[in-house]
């Protein structure tokens, strides 16, 4: 199984829960040439926090700290948070924005989106994907395209290390999802799952997802065992795990 690096999905938002933030309002620090709005959230804790969320600024605190001190604290740490809000600026734009002028990756490679009103629906040249505007839902109409893309790419990977690897055999299925958790998955009954969003991945990346999971049917767990199998067909793993760790973000629509 390999679990996705949730930290890297600074897409989404995720909505604070509300009931910590019940007595909690937004603060502002002033600085000389900044001012750095924060939420700040009390409670029973021993120590301040803080952490950057999307574009917001969070300050978690014992009840007992004044409010100057926490400003005082929040200013302090100026550089770290501007260092934050540019490196989530920087990853959201990154992600596939399936929209004119947009773009999207197809194996590792960035692809840029035009809306155009020619037949067939989708295609592509090059590094530029046309997408017919014409379509009611051109998103809906890209995605299906792209996961046809995935679906072709993706079996042929399995067929042909499934074949090397030798377990052609013990493979019952193999499940195309979008999991929110994870790239790949392998049961001890041989169903292969893999997220088909890693047609945006580079080919040597998607190849080692699809040896890790099949070696799974040799190996059931993460155990030294585990990971000499998947050397032998994937011999830089450890890159294409780090790739996954660092871009996975890239790969959701
Ligand atoms: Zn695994």
């Amino acid at each position: 199984m390999i679990i996705f690096n949730r930290k890297n999905k600074t897409h989404k938002n995720k909505t604070l829960n509300r009931q910590h933030l019940a007595d909690s309002k937004t603060q502002l620090v002033s600085q000389e040439q900044q001012e750095i709005p924060y939420v700040l959230i009390r409670s029973r804790r021993k120590s301040l926090s803080l952490t950057v969320v999307d574009d917001e600024v969070r300050v978690r605190s014992p009840y007992h700290v004044s409010k100057q001190d926490i400003d005082t604290w929040v200013q302090s740490r100026s550089l770290w948070i501007n260092q934050q809000k540019a490196s989530i600026k920087a990853k959201a734009e990154e992600v596939p924005s399936i929209k004119h002028d947009g773009h999207c990756y197809l194996f590792g490679v960035k692809i840029h989106i035009v809306f155009s009103d020619q037949e067939p629906q989708v295609s592509i040249q090059g590094d530029q994907v046309m997408i017919s505007a014409i379509a009611k839902e051109p998103t809906v109409l890209f995605s299906q395209w792209l996961q046809k893309k995935a679906i072709t790419h993706l079996s042929a990977r399995v067929d042909h290390w499934a074949e090397i690897i030798g377990v052609a055999t013990k493979v019952s299925q193999v499940v195309f999802k979008i999991t929110k958790t994870k790239w790949g998955h392998c049961t001890s009954s041989g169903v292969i799952q893999l997220n088909w969003y890693l047609v945006m991945a580079p080919k040597t990346v998607i190849d080692y997802v699809v040896i890790h999971e099949l070696c799974h049917l040799l190996v059931m767990n993460h155990s030294a065992d585990f990971w000499a199998e998947v050397q032998q067909y994937s011999p830089h793993f450890q890159e294409h795990k780090q790739w996954l760790r660092r871009e996975g973000h890239k790969l959701w629509l």
